[in-house]
């Protein structure tokens, strides 16, 4: 059986000792130089190692760094983000493909869940197109969730809204892509679960599934139990991504 983590000295050991195998190297490295960051800050903020490692458990130290990330990788304005076309009420980006509709780590799944609530039983992205996601408004094609949504959504641009209409249509097409912040989100969340290993499962879920869960009524437990991934999800999901990046523009 692991060793319980008791102090930083230890959690610092883990992440060293931890192997991720699917994640491009760079992101991988670089994911593990900001986590090895966040762990000093949450120290020298006085975090107590528990709340720590229920931060990296449940994703929650992996958003805040993937959303750091993104920030700063908007304000460049270079690459993708600085030629997108996307704008409010845009909305072929949350036609969402296949099941799964993207990878979320546990704390972005409570989040949505939290943001969906108060919409259960109202008119959803469903009676828009039967693939959107069930957090968008219907009418206005916003998304009902902005605050809370998950970092895949915030790294999803393009700078061609008719490759994304093709894309949403199951064609496919240039001009779309995510920012580099994604793949290092599901690198730290990969990074966070070797990390974890034998003390706790981290688990990934699908966020089109959680969603749909949500503004159906479900409690948290509910969907959380249907939209959890199996061990292969994030692998997946890295193997997915891995091979979107080399399409950005
Ligand atoms: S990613 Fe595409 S569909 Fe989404 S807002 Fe940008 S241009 Fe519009
Ligand atoms: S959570 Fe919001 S931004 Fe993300 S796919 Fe759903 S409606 Fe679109």
């Amino acid at each position: 059986m692991a060793a319980k983590v008791t102090d930083f000295t230890q959690l610092r050991k883990r992440l060293k000792a931890a192997r991720v195998k699917g994640a491009p190297s760079h992101a991988l490295g670089q994911a593990r130089l900001m986590m090895d960051a966040w762990i000093d800050a949450a120290e020298s903020h006085g975090m107590p190692v528990s709340e720590a490692l229920r931060r990296i458990r449940d994703g929650a130290a992996a958003r805040q760094i993937a959303e750091e990330v993104a920030h700063t990788q908007l304000s460049s304005n270079s690459g993708i983000a600085a030629n997108a076309a996307c704008r409010a009420g845009c909305a072929f980006c949350c036609i969402l493909k296949g099941e799964d509709g993207g990878t979320i780590g546990a704390d972005e799944a409570r989040r949505l869940h939290k943001a969906l609530l108060p919409l259960i039983g109202q008119p959803d992205g469903r009676q828009w197109h039967e693939n959107a996601c069930p957090a968008l408004d219907p009418e206005t094609r916003m998304c009902r969730a902005y605050d809370a949504r998950p970092m895949i959504c915030r790294s999803y641009m393009s700078v061609d809204v008719a490759a994304c209409e093709r894309i949403a249509e199951g064609q496919p097409a240039d001009g779309a892509g995510v920012l580099g912040a994604q793949m290092i989100h599901l690198a730290l969340l990969a990074l966070s679960r070797a990390a974890m290993a034998g003390i706790a499962m981290v688990p990934t879920y699908s966020m089109a599934k959680l969603a749909q869960m949500a503004v159906d009524g479900a409690s948290l437990d509910e969907a959380l139990t249907m939209a959890r991934h199996g061990p292969r999800g994030l692998v997946d999901e890295l193997a997915r991504q891995a091979e979107a990046m080399k399409r950005v523009p």
